[in-house]
């Protein structure tokens, strides 16, 4: 990039920020809030390796979407009370706690001393947990154990209204309940930061761009994807406009949010092992049709099988969202995250997560091939290279 692009005068830029004139200056009607603006204390960032060579996996997940957002109603077979809790499109792990609260509360409700938990991903251990802290004996029955459930494929980022429900079809009521689960989830996560290991972490998000980025609006499929975020903007910080020289990046557009990751293999990790030390038991088992549920000992089962409940409850209403991941072998130092021509990178302690959101929330959309398709990552990765070959203050880190 040239020097007069990097001498970019900051009007400019921040007429970028959403049109608004300088900091403190209040927004037109409609228009978005200003951004702060970072003028100075560089961040030291490290650069990320981004050869398709370091590509050490691709997985690929099924977000479990309902359009009318997760099912958490209650549902009598014989004499077991199962109470639902599957469905959370793209925001499982962030809804978990929220989510799993309201579930355990139903499941309790009758003061039942032993529950049983099927599943094994974010929502069947968050359910887990808390109802062994509600004082229940806990087993979970399940196929695969959280390091093969599609939950261990997850980006790791608090998107708690990523492809959670449509607009049309969740009707005005959901987004109370979506912001009681979003903010007991965010306050849950609380307990997990600082801890050996950060299952959870505080880190920065950085947009790079060549052109002047449209804030306030998220990418839209042709389907009305509900999008919540403005009811809780109060969790976590506002993102601000990083004047150019203040970051590594010498793109004349970046912006950083600070939001919350998940180190999945140290968070599943926690999360499992404190199940066990509260005397939780682990069953592999697989069911085929809700009626086996009769058989179990306990007579309360929180339900919790993700996009399995599409054949296990022959429940249509779900419908798959592939999404891919390439893992690129972890660094010692980065831990921030970059989006730079609609690819992802966030650099997690078990992995450099790499995914491509171009094409936006209908990429995948009604897809259910779980296949890996290394070729696409690899593209993904060269976008990656391309932004800390041309875009990288050398010696800045
Ligand atoms: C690429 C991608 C990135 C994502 N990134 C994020 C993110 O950054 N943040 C976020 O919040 N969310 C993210 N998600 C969404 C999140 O991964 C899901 O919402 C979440 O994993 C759903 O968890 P779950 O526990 O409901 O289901 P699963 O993880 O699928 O767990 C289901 C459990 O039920 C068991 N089971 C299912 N059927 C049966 C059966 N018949 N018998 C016995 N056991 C059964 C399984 O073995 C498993 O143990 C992402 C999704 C994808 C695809």
């Amino acid at each position: 990039m040239s020097d007069g692009r990097r001498g970019l005068d900051r009007r400019r830029l921040l007429q970028g920020a959403g049109g608004v004139g300088l900091l403190g200056v209040t927004a037109c009607a409609g228009a978005p809030a200003p951004r702060p603006v970072v003028e100075a204390g560089a961040p030291r960032l490290a650069p990320i390796i981004a050869r398709p060579d370091r590509l050490f996996d691709v997985t690929v997940c099924l977000r479990p979407f309902r359009a009318a957002g997760p099912r958490l109603d209650t549902e009598q077979i014989g004499d077991t009370l199962v109470v639902h809790n599957y469905g959370h499109g793209g925001s499982g792990w962030s809804l978990s706690w929220g989510s799993s609260t309201l579930a355990v509360q139903k499941a309790m409700a009758g003061g039942p001393q032993e529950v049983a938990v099927l599943g094994c991903g974010a929502l069947g251990l968050t359910s887990a947990t808390l109802a062994q802290r509600a004082g229940a004996k806990v087993t979970i029955y399940a196929r695969d154990l959280l390091p093969q459930t599609r939950s261990s494929r997850a980006t790791g980022s608090w998107t708690p209204d990523s492809r959670i429900a449509l607009e049309s079809a969740a009707g005005p009521a959901f987004g109370d309940l979506w912001e009681r689960m979003a903010r007991i989830s965010f306050k849950t996560y609380r307990q997990y930061l600082g801890l050996p290991g950060e299952p959870v972490a505080w880190t920065d998000r950085f947009t790079v761009a060549d052109a002047p980025p449209s804030h306030g609006e998220r990418r839209r499929g042709s389907l009305d994807f509900a999008e919540y975020g403005k009811r809780i903007a109060d969790l976590t910080p506002r993102p601000e406009v990083m004047a150019p020289g203040t970051t590594p990046f010498r793109a004349p557009y970046v912006d950083r949010s600070t939001s919350l990751m998940f180190n999945v293999a140290d968070y599943g990790h926690t999360l499992m092992t404190d199940f066990f030390l509260a005397g939780g038991r682990f069953e592999r088992r697989e069911f085929h049709a809700p009626a086996e549920l009769t058989s179990l000992k306990e007579k309360v089962v929180i339900n919790c099988p993700g996009y399995g409940a599409r054949a296990l409850w022959s429940d249509e209403s779900i419908t798959p969202v592939r999404g891919q991941i390439g893992w690129l072998i972890p660094q010692a130092q980065p831990d921030y995250g970059v989006i730079y021509k609609n690819v992802s990178m966030l650099a997690r302690r078990d992995g450099i997560v790499i995914q491509d959101l171009r094409g936006g929330d209908m990429v995948g959309y009604g897809e259910t091939d779980e296949t890996p398709r290394r070729a696409d990552s690899e593209a993904a990765v060269a976008i990656i290279a391309e932004l800390y070959a041309d875009h990288w203050a050398a010696g800045c880190a």
